[in-house]
């Protein structure tokens, strides 16, 4: 740190992204990647003539990707904001609507708490219930907004929407950020609630379950109103947030074609997920439940730091997080069919150790 910086920056403790080695090949089970690689269209979109369009400042307004994504969420284009990731939407969000507070789980996606310090935002933390659960009561009725990440993160676990309906009802004097990264393997997406509450806003994004993490993609659907304050916050600090490929791309990834290519490989991945869990189970781990395309898991008789590096020895990358509670849990995204046999074979031999 430089003498320089500002000192209400000085604490800032940043957030940590899972490893992305350059040095060998790992089967990479840390950052709940998608498995497979954008859909044929979108590899189509980019094309010697975009590239050729790349000497243009990309649209700002984005109109062509929020209609395309407008339709296929049966919702207005003025219901969509665009972003650099999902992480771009939620760091706006932070800041424009949680001047109150914000209440999150200790136990769920680790931007949240920094994104809270940076703007000097009280949060109020809730724990998860024994199981890992979030419990939607303490939910209702807050002095406060709230992010809920749906399905949870690193525990995989999901809401029903009726639950999420009645936390957003409870609280119409604030808003609920429902993060619905992983929605696509499992959960049940609030969209369509953002049509009847106006302090709803659902964040996603196209790194998980469209196979684009490096295309850095994020959306967010909600009342007009509130889409407004997010242009307002984009227009603040950088309006072509979007490159041109991205812009491209994300288009591309909605296609009737895309979103018959996409469907296949979520199946596989919700499958070779029931699949891994079973297995897992079977060697005596405990294995949560998951919504999501990575799950939660405890190695019997094995510390979560000791079983990570193993793995790590063997080639085989997952997320270990060092938080009391979950110390003991790797988080393990889901792989390729032969990915997750190559794990479960590994954590057999690491097992019999
Ligand atoms: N929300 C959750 C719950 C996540 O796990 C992630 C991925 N780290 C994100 C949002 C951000 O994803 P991205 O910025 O790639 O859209």
């Amino acid at each position: 740190m430089s003498r320089f910086l500002a000192k209400k920056y000085r604490t800032l403790d940043a957030y940590v992204p899972g490893e992305q080695p350059r040095d060998k090949r790992y089967i990479k089970l840390n950052t709940n990647e998608f498995p497979y690689p954008p859909a044929p269209d979108v590899i189509a979109a980019v094309n010697a003539d975009v590239l050729s369009d790349l000497r243009l400042y990309s649209d700002p307004t984005a109109k062509a990707l929020k209609d395309a994504l407008a339709s296929y969420y049966g919702v207005g284009t003025e219901n969509v904001f665009v972003s650099n990731g999902s992480d771009e939407s939620l760091n706006f969000a932070f800041a424009c609507f949680f001047e109150d507070g914000v209440a999150f789980a200790d136990l769920t996606y680790g931007f949240y708490s920094v994104f809270a310090d940076l703007y000097g935002i009280d949060a109020k933390i809730i724990p998860l219930d024994e199981d890992f659960s979030i419990v939607p009561e303490d939910y209702l009725g807050l002095d406060r907004g709230a992010v809920i990440a749906n399905p949870n993160a690193p525990t995989g676990k999901a809401l029903p929407l009726s639950e999420i309906e009645r936390i957003v009802a409870s609280n119409p004097e604030h808003v609920i950020v429902v993060d619905e990264a992983y929605v696509d393997f499992g959960g049940e997406s609030a969209i369509p609630l953002t049509k009847k509450y106006d302090n709803l806003l659902v964040c996603a994004t196209y790194s998980k379950s469209r196979g684009m993490a490096g295309a850095r993609l994020g959306y967010a659907i909600g009342n007009a109103e509130l889409i407004t304050d997010l242009e307002l916050m984009k227009y603040s600090t950088n309006p072509y947030n979007l490159d041109s490929l991205a812009l491209r791309m994300g288009a591309a990834a909605l296609t009737d074609s895309s979103k018959a290519y996409y469907a296949e490989k979520v199946s596989e991945v919700i499958k070779v997920r029931e699949e891994t869990s079973e297995k897992l189970a079977a060697l005596g781990a405990t294995v949560l439940p998951s919504k999501a395309n990575f799950i939660f898991v405890k190695i019997p008789d094995i510390s979560g730091g000791e079983a990570y590096k193993k793995l790590r020895d063997r080639g085989i990358l997952v997320r270990h997080f060092s938080k009391e509670r979950i110390s003991d849990y790797l988080r393990i995204s889901i792989g390729t069919a032969s990915d997750m046999e190559a794990l479960v074979n590994a954590l057999a031999e690491i097992i019999k150790e």
